[in-house]
């Protein structure tokens, strides 16, 4: 593939909790070692963008007040996103931006913020926050390392993006952690993310490829560094 990988940054400026972007530079690094082109557009709260530009879009984590500014912009953009997401376009959403692909996020005081309406799913806010390391088995990623702090409960119905091996996951309670559906991957895990799971940022970044008309296959990397820091947090946690 010849033509940058367009990935679109949604909001860096309200929704980076924990160094989200950080994700960004993993996908970025990923491409340059195999020689493959990115180009990266950070969307600001003010800006135009259009969804059929992106052949990637993260949405990280933020808190409740910075939710509530993007919800504003996200809102009367459903109907885009919604179509945007049923024609495949790649998402990954992290925690805050997670929340907001659902129908509401309602707060402590019973105010709900208005989410995009991709997913069937709703978010309550409730005590104690969900705070921690976590661990999970995802069925087609393997394990799945980082850190989560929300004070959302998360319910769907529809596939998960693991089991929880530990920590919280989506409610604390059904022992799931985030989505996967269509071509969007859900998650309450920062760190950020994707720098100590190789594996979840080449499933995406083929993903992206495929959904860009790349025909091209990932090869692998050695990634010897990052597998040793996922299986020592694996093993000092599950002890
Ligand atoms: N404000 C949300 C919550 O507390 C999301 C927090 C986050 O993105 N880490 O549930």
């Amino acid at each position: 593939m010849c033509k940058p990988l367009r990935i679109g940054h949604l909001y860096p400026e309200l929704l980076n909790l924990y160094a989200d972007k950080g994700n960004i530079q993993v996908l970025v690094h990923r491409c340059q070692w195999r020689g493959l082109t990115t180009e990266v557009t950070p969307v600001y709260g003010t800006d135009t963008y259009h969804l059929q530009n992106f052949d990637l879009v993260l949405l990280g984590g933020g808190s409740d007040r910075e939710q509530e500014l993007v919800a504003q912009t996200l809102y009367p953009r459903r109907q885009e996103w919604q179509s945007a997401i049923s024609d495949g376009l790649p998402l990954l959403a992290i925690c805050g931006g997670y929340q907001l692909l659902g129908e509401f996020y309602q707060l402590a005081d019973g105010h709900k913020v208005p989410g995009l309406g991709i997913l069937d799913m709703q978010t309550v806010v409730s005590q104690p926050r969900l705070i921690g390391n976590i661990g999970i088995d995802s069925p087609w990623a393997g394990r799945i390392v980082g850190f989560e702090n929300h004070g959302g409960r998360t319910t769907h119905h529809h596939n998960p993006l693991g089991q929880v091996l530990h920590g919280h996951g989506n409610n604390g309670i059904d022992g799931q952690e985030g989505v996967h559906f269509q071509n969007v991957i859900g998650t309450y895990i920062h760190g950020p993310l994707l720098p100590k799971n190789p594996q979840l940022a080449d499933f995406i970044l083929q993903t992206a490829l495929d959904y860009a008309g790349g025909n091209l296959i990932l090869p692998p990397l050695p990634d010897n560094l990052e597998k040793a820091a996922q299986q020592a947090f694996m093993e000092r946690r599950l002890r």
